[in-house]
């Protein structure tokens, strides 16, 4: 039996609305689908961040904020009005 070289995934995203604040999270996972390994997501920092991106502790999954086209500045539009966005 050789190791697995990972060559095919599933990627399973679920979006979370938050009920308290009214914010939606996408909630990321991968796994290898020819021997069920999970990947590990790099270089977040765990935790929840409802205008950034974090991992779960055991670093499986990416949760990233978002929000509906046009309810946040996009990065060109900071780029171009600076860092409020549409109030700039
Ligand atoms: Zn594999």
């Amino acid at each position: 039996m050789t190791a697995c070289k990972h060559e095919n995934f599933a990627a399973a995203v679920r979006v979370a609305r938050l009920e308290d604040s009214g914010r939606f999270m996408a909630e990321i996972r991968i796994s290898c689908t020819a021997c069920g390994a999970p990947f590990q997501f790099l270089g977040l920092e765990p935790g929840l961040d409802l205008q950034g991106a974090r991992v779960s502790i055991d670093g499986l999954e990416a949760n990233i904020a978002i929000a509906p086209e046009g309810t946040q500045p996009s990065p060109l539009q900071r780029m171009v009005h600076g860092v409020q966005g549409f109030d700039a």
